[in-house]
């Protein structure tokens, strides 16, 4: 049977990536950025002084004795200061302000003596002047065609700053692929309904909804289809339409599973299907390519916490590469057990943990999880550990390779 990380190759192997659309800069927060930046302009795009006080120029002040010099005007920021400072004057000038012509240094008020209500000269001791202090010179930052963001970003505050401070008001970046999302099965009632013998509520659409939304994809919700191909064959082509159709529902070996032959009937090329992993095992996959675009396609397992962990491994790092994220594979990071686990069978085995960032590093305590029907104690964990199966119990102690359910896949 495949391995998880052959199937993630496969996956990715065949997921297209590279669409972009030119979006607002108010509308690109949690985007990734598709292009390389330069800055259009030094920053500072002026001499500005970092401080409240007064402008003169250093070469007056060679002296060692007190020196007080005529004020000749007062420039806060945003004005264009009208006159020359010489050695023998100073212009009081406010934080952010343009230093006026013949400047070298801005002396901080709480280092001059100086009275409000004489406010036509000040007093500076020659010690508190030397050239270029709380002087910040046009470019000192960066200067005009310099590497400003880098294809790839994933933009969040800082960058939405750095990309105002420049005039970027529009960035290009990658497109949001558009996920059907399909539930099926005959038990299936939606969750505002009230249960009959037999029937459970469709708790995997909102899930998968939830998830799709949080690695900055479009869900497309397509309600329930019952297990019959008359129902199956127009909700698949519905959900063809689309980057990506997550099923869920209808892959196993029942007499009802229909998902795989109706995918095939419609034209779904089958990549693989079964999994040695624990849940997840089978995980059906496909795409169908089309003049109107390609569609990858998700056969996911019915059972709540199987959809759930083949999602995080498999959907997310597709829609990550979709998305222009990198690296698209999910990243593992060694995470300390703090209870024994037991995993039985033959299987690598996703098993739900609460991870923690404590002062001793990472630690992952498995939630008391009963298997892949089990919502409740996986509603108590936020990542998984990834265990090969073993006689003996994972001690407490152990260090293992553990994936965070985080918005965006990583722990960042
Ligand atoms: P299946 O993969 O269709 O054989 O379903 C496996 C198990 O998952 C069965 O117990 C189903 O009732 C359950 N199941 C299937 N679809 C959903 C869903 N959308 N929400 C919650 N449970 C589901
Ligand atoms: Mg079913």
């Amino acid at each position: 049977m495949l391995t998880v990380e052959d199937a993630v190759a496969q996956i990715l192997q065949v997921t297209p990536s590279g669409r972009t659309r030119q979006v607002l800069l108010q509308e690109s927060c949690g985007r990734v950025l598709a292009c390389d930046l330069k800055t259009p302009h030094p920053s500072p795009p002026f001499d500005k002084s970092m401080m409240d006080g007064f402008a003169v120029k250093s070469s007056g002040f060679h002296g060692a004795e007190l020196r007080t010099l005529p004020i000749l005007e007062t420039v806060t920021a945003g004005q264009i200061p009208a006159q020359r400072v010489t050695a023998d004057s100073a212009v009081r000038i406010m934080t952010g302000a343009l230093i006026p012509e013949g400047a070298d240094c801005v002396v901080p008020i709480e280092r001059v003596v100086f009275d409000e209500r004489r406010p036509e000269s000040v007093t500076i001791s020659p010690e508190q002047v030397s050239a270029e202090s709380n002087v910040l010179r046009t470019g000192r930052i960066v200067g005009t065609g310099e590497r400003l963001l880098d294809s790839g970003t994933f933009l969040q505050a800082q960058h939405i700053a750095v990309l105002a401070e420049f005039g970027i008001d529009r960035v290009t970046v990658a497109a949001q692929p558009t996920v059907a999302v399909l539930a099926t099965g005959d038990e299936l009632v939606a969750c505002d309904q009230p249960l009959q013998p037999g029937r459970i509520r469709n708790s995997n659409e909102p899930m998968l909804v939830c998830q799709v939304q949080n690695a900055g994809a479009i869900a497309v919700p397509l309600g329930i289809a019952a297990d019959r191909r008359e129902v199956l064959a127009p909700a698949i082509q519905q959900g063809l339409q689309h980057d990506m159709l997550l099923l869920s529902g209808g892959v196993s070996a029942g007499t009802l599973d229909l998902v795989p032959s109706e995918l095939q009937a419609a034209g779904v090329e089958e990549i693989f299907h079964g999994i040695r992993m624990k849940p997840g095992k089978p995980l059906w996959f496909g795409r169908r390519v089309a003049d109107s675009g390609t569609c990858l396609v998700f056969g996911l397992p019915g059972n709540p916490v199987s959809s759930m962990i083949c999602f995080e491994v498999f959907v997310r790092p597709a829609l990550r590469r979709m998305c222009g994220i990198s690296p698209a594979e999910s990243v593992s990071i060694p995470a300390t057990l703090t209870a024994d686990v037991l995993i039985r069978g033959d299987r690598l085995t996703y098993y739900p943990c609460r991870l923690e960032l404590t002062s001793q590093g990472l630690q992952a305590t498995p939630v008391d999880w009963t298997g892949s029907a089990d919502l409740r104690s996986t509603a108590q964990a936020n990542g998984m550990c990834i265990l090969e199966p073993r006689l003996a119990p994972w001690p407490a102690g152990s260090v293992v390779s553990a994936i965070a359910w985080s918005p965006q896949g990583q722990l960042i």
